[in-house]
């Protein structure tokens, strides 16, 4: 149990007043006790001195009686004396223990048993002591309570040893009066000082504790609070998220996690500046959060990535949220005179379905909103299907790397021809794996989890090696041939890429020209600061840019002309329709259009048959790749047809597979 220090500090101080209090108590009534004690002996003394000798001849404390006279001036000086101070008894001993005088008549004359006390004082040492009256000397004194009892040596003549000793009895009672008036006193002097400083301290105590308290809870808000948009973080959201599973493994009811990525939110930042991205994620928390319920949590994950967790009894559906932030998310943001349009990819994971821990559906989550960007379908619910991750595709994924290891990895190549004469003028490289044991796989087979494996870079350098060798074989057989090898997302993020691209070039020795580099529009979309970096990096080493499978993305023509890019793919989905739908035909056309007005080479992509393109070469397309010239295949399997038709008239009809 963790004490408050407060409370703590409270009980430690006012024990240690009060035990402070009892020792100093203690000292002081002591003082006044010995004090008091030595009083009574002086009396004693001086009474003995100067009123009682004069008034005893030696020869009383020897046997004789004391004369009349003198036994009443006795009686009045002792009279007197009680008078002005507190005087219960005296007495005068002979060394024999025989009462020679006492103010109590009666016992004048009397023997008693010689004390220890009485014997002292017979040897010369006074003694003095507190007594309640019981030996039988103190017969008559018995009743009167606490006494002082003092007894002094009585000498006649210096030097002598005491013919006898002199008592007196004072009450006590007035010492313990005093004792405890004092002590009172002190005690209340005590409570009222120590009380004072005790509460100046508490108070200064109580202040550092609230400090420190409010310092505490603010550190705790801050480790769980995401500083930009006050939004709950990550840390805070795996706490809550956590305990959602532990509730619902409880209750038998299921949760979810969403997972939100804006698309497109780097370009933003880049274009429009920081401080309208920061605003952009500062208005967003209320905006999503106002498409929730009371029992949901939005935190945000970092960057543009954000996630909401759903629990509780009345949780929901993912999907209905998902759908009510899309529609959220619709109305434009208001940002420095800007009106600025965001969408984003959300992935939806739940708890038992597809995970039973923080870290499985965070990660499913995560997958799910990446399926849903790649579809550019707005969110996506976890597919184990389409998850790379899942558990036996991680084997493929061991397998892969030891397959581009064992150069499993063939590279199978696609000609690329002139629309204007049918000549092969080069060739796209397009990689397979040869599995052992599931014969060849298409690249949709294992491209995803190569990328996902961190294993694209040293595959696209694979074929890249693979293609600049067979372009060198072909051009020694007389086949001036380019190659195009295509770049994946990690190729484009990797700065090292130009000086790879470009020590490989020389150590094939083929010219740069002669190499092009595809890439699709999502790639460069990924990031494309970063990437038209690398792109203007490549585009200096000599070697052609060639923008692939383009009207798939959403780029426009304008923004090709800010990347160094100098060919353009029509994606053969377009392509291939075009025969059959006029307004495929349409987009075909304008874009060759646009492209060669840009001064970019135009390439149709999935040309199938004759009239396709004969269409394309119509509309003034300079390229034509697919089937209707030839299926991807091996370079033994291309270079005799490549060959023959160098040697033939009509190359195109040499190499038609149809
Ligand atoms: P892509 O770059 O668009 O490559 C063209 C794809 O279209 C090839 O599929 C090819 O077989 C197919 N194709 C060619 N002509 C026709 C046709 O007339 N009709 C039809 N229906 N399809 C045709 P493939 O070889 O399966 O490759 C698929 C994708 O995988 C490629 O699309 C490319 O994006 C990627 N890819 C292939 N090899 C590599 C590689 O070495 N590195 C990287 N990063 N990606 C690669
Ligand atoms: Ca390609
Ligand atoms: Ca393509």
């Amino acid at each position: 149990m963790r004490v408050n220090p407060l409370l703590r500090f409270s009980v430690l101080s006012a024990t240690c007043l009060i035990v402070l209090g009892l020792v100093l108590g203690h000292f002081l009534a002591g003082g006044i006790r010995h004090r008091a004690l030595v009083d009574a002996r002086h009396t004693a003394a001086l009474l003995a001195d100067e009123a009682i000798r004069p008034l005893l001849r030696p020869a009383d404390l020897r046997g004789g009686t004391i004369s009349k006279a003198r036994l009443a001036r006795l009686n009045a000086v002792v009279a007197a004396v009680r008078r002005n101070g507190n005087l219960t008894r005296v007495k005068v001993w002979s060394r024999r223990g025989r009462l020679v005088y006492s103010d109590d008549p009666a016992t004048i004359g009397k023997r008693f048993a010689v004390e220890k006390s009485l014997s002292g004082a017979f040897a010369g040492k006074p003694y003095v002591g507190v007594t309640d009256g019981t030996l039988t000397e103190q017969r008559e004194e018995r009743g009167l309570g606490k006494l002082v009892e003092v007894y002094v040596p009585l000498r006649f003549g210096d030097g002598d040893t005491p013919s006898g000793a002199f008592e007196i009895y004072e009450p006590y009672a007035p010492i313990s009066a005093a004792i405890t008036h004092d002590l009172r006193t002190l005690l209340a002097l005590l409570a009222v000082g120590l009380g004072l400083s005790w509460l100046v301290l508490f108070r200064l105590v109580a202040g550092v504790s609230r400090a420190l308290q409010s310092q505490v809870e603010r550190s705790r808000y801050e480790a769980e609070h995401d500083p930009l948009t006050g939004l709950p973080n990550r840390r805070l959201l795996y706490e809550r998220l956590a305990a959602a599973i532990e509730q619902s493994r409880r209750d038998g009811t299921s949760c979810a996690l969403l997972i939100i990525d804006l698309d497109g939110f780097k370009e933003l930042n880049d274009t429009l500046g920081h401080p309208v991205g920061d605003g952009l994620l500062r208005d967003l928390g209320p905006r999503l959060a106002g498409a929730l319920g009371d029992e949901a949590l939005l935190a945000r994950l970092g960057g543009d990535e954000f996630a909401i967790v759903l629990s509780g009894s009345g949780q929901d559906e993912p999907a209905g949220v998902a759908r009510a932030l899309e529609v959220a998310l619709d109305e434009p943001f208001k940002l420095d005179g800007l009106r600025v349009r965001v969408a984003a990819s959300i992935g939806v994971a739940r708890f038992p379905k597809h995970g039973h821990d923080v870290a499985a559906l965070m990660q499913r989550a995560d997958v799910a909103m990446y399926q849903a960007k790649r579809a550019r379908v707005g969110w996506a619910e976890y597919d184990s299907e389409r998850d790379v991750h899942s558990r036996e595709r991680l084997a493929v994924t061991d397998e892969l790397r030891l397959g581009i290891e064992r150069r499993q990895l063939e590279v199978y190549y696609q000609p690329k021809s002139d629309l204007s004469d049918g000549r092969v003028v080069g060739v796209e490289s397009l990689v397979r794996w040869d599995h052992p044991v599931r014969g060849l796989l298409a690249p949709r087979e294992f491209l995803a989890q190569a990328e996902q494996a961190g294993l694209m870079r040293l595959l696209t350098m694979h074929v890249l090696e693979r293609a600049l060798e067979q372009q060198q074989e072909w051009a020694q057989m007389g086949l001036d041939l380019t190659v195009a090898v295509n770049l994946s997302v990690p190729d484009l993020l990797d700065a090292r890429l130009p000086d790879d691209i470009a020590e490989h070039l020389a150590r094939s020795r083929v010219e740069p020209r002669m190499l092009t580099l595809e890439i699709t529009e999502d790639v460069v979309m990924t990031d494309p600061q970063r990437c038209a970096a690398v792109l203007q990096r490549l585009a200096a080493l000599g070697v052609s840019l060639s923008l692939d499978d383009f009207g798939t993305g959403y780029s426009s023509l304008a923004h090709l002309r800010t990347l160094a890019v100098d060919e353009l793919k029509i994606d053969r989905s377009f392509v291939s329709s075009m025969r059959d739908n006029a307004s495929d035909a349409a987009i075909v056309r304008s874009t060759i259009e646009l492209a060669r007005a840009l001064g970019l080479r135009v390439v149709g992509e999935g040309v199938e048959d004759g009239e396709t393109w004969k269409q394309l070469a119509g509309y003034g397309c300079d390229l034509a790749q697919g089937y209707f010239v030839s299926r991807p295949v091996t370079a033994e399997e291309l270079t005799p047809r490549l060959l023959a038709a160098l040697a033939a008239t009509s190359p195109q009809a040499a190499v038609a597979v149809g």
